[in-house]
């Protein structure tokens, strides 16, 4: 046996972005709760940031645990080729109703990565479709952030991001500033028309970008981007993959800044947290491209696990919960308790921005400086927080109480400001 490592679980677990040589040992769950984590040696966590802001219900929540339960007593899986099942179908007529528009066509997936690559796909088959050849790249965003495969990773920020160690394997895209005012919209439709032949589609987050660096925009942002895809019959994909189930107090973010997309892809809360499961969602248009007596103008995609039904009945009893309990009330009151609770970091020394929305809640920072012992006050202090890049922030499960919630801001204010008041001092 090989023993040269001190913490034996990396001989064989690699973990996510992660130096495998240098990392602290990785603190082992044993139970969750509500919105507690369980270690090992007793200490409980309470979760800010929703296991990568999944878990909106809180952890093992009864309906859905009883939801996947009686699915798994059923048929825990079956393939989506020839074969269909109720919970995926009441699923996807459920999504469609719930989302705005049109997007009435739902194609599932495993990951939110595939759904943006499934995305990609309907985009670029819908001009091939209609016989229009050339149109293969996509136009994306300064700060965003639409997944880790290759595609995904072409549209995502090319140098702030984390993939910009790729930059030569993967496919070019036209990344443009977000079109905030009237300078850079205008940069945005020049480039629009100058690469014309070539764009099969526009993609963003709305309203926030997530792991590009938690930044907003506005809805004339969105509205901007709708109107120069609209006069050139561009479609426009919405990556809702973070922003929807609720986050940003909408159950959709397009919901709130009222405009709508000709593709959205969701997943991340879409399961309350339960299992993997995604989908691209397409509109009317899009999906009338596929829709014909030729077996080759159809879509060429199909996960085996497509549709899981064990994860469409989580994502069903999730969906049964928002319309069941007070979720959107919950985000709202969060919000209130931010504006109310976070200001004050705003004399931290080393905080550039503090700012909110919905239940996300962030702390921008000069810079992290030792950040591993950040993340490790945190968790000396009862709370699990990940700060990335230069960026503190909360994104709690939406069921947190109101004492619970200002335990969690206050800690991670105090944490913050010890931990900057050695590394910032003098500054
Ligand atoms: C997390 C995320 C993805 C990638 O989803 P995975 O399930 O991790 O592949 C894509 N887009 C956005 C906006 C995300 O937040």
């Amino acid at each position: 046996m090989k023993t040269s490592s001190p913490d034996p679980a990396r001989q064989h677990l690699w973990r996510p972005y992660t130096q495998m040589k240098t990392t602290p040992a990785a603190l082992p769950v044993v139970s969750a709760e509500g919105v507690r984590l369980r270690l090992a040696d007793g200490r409980e966590l309470i979760d800010g940031i929703s296991s990568w802001w999944t878990v909106c219900h809180g952890y093992r929540h009864p309906h859905i645990i009883e939801a996947v339960k009686d699915q798994l007593d059923r048929v825990p899986h079956v393939m989506l080729g020839g074969l269909t099942h109720d919970p995926a179908e009441r699923l996807a007529a459920r999504l469609a109703a719930l989302a705005p528009g049109d997007l009435n066509h739902v194609f599932f997936c495993e990951s939110g990565s595939v759904s943006v690559e499934i995305a990609m796909k309907m985009a670029i088959q819908y001009w091939i479709n209609q016989g229009i050849h050339g149109r293969t790249r996509f136009v994306a965003f300064r700060g965003g952030y639409h997944g880790d495969t290759i595609a995904t990773m072409s549209v995502c920020d090319p140098d702030e991001g984390m993939h910009s160690l790729f930059a030569g394997s993967l496919p070019r895209q036209i990344i443009a500033d977000l079109p905030v005012d009237a300078d850079s919209r205008a940069r945005f439709e020049a480039l629009l028309d100058a690469q014309a032949g070539e764009i099969a589609g526009v993609m963003t987050e709305p309203l926030v970008q997530g792991a590009g660096g938690m930044k907003f925009h506005t809805p004339e942002t969105l509205q901007a981007m709708r109107e120069a895809c609209d006069a050139r019959g561009l479609p426009l994909i919405f990556d809702e993959i973070m922003t929807g189930f609720g986050r940003l107090g909408t159950l959709f973010a397009a919901e709130k800044a009222g405009v709508t997309p000709d593709i959205m892809t969701v997943s991340k809360a879409l399961t309350g947290g339960t299992l993997p499961l995604a989908a691209a969602m397409a509109s009317k248009t899009i999906f009338n491209a596929f829709w014909s007596d030729e077996a080759s103008a159809a879509l060429m995609h199909g996960p085996t696990y497509m549709g899981n039904p064990a994860a469409c009945a989580a994502a069903n009893a999730s969906l049964d919960l928002f319309e069941r309990e007070p979720r959107l009330q919950q985000v709202a009151a969060i919000e209130r308790a931010f504006a109310r609770l976070l200001p004050p970091a705003r004399d931290i020394p080393g905080v550039v921005d503090v700012r909110w929305q919905g239940a996300i809640g962030v702390i921008e920072m000069s810079g992290l400086p030792a950040v591993e012992s950040l993340k490790a006050d945190f968790v000396e202090a009862g709370i699990w927080v990940r700060p990335f890049n230069n960026i503190i922030y909360l994104m709690p499960p939406f069921v947190i109480c109101d004492s619970d919630l200002e335990t969690l801001i206050n800690t991670c204010l105090a944490v913050t400001r010890r931990w900057a008041g050695q590394h910032f001092a003098g500054v």
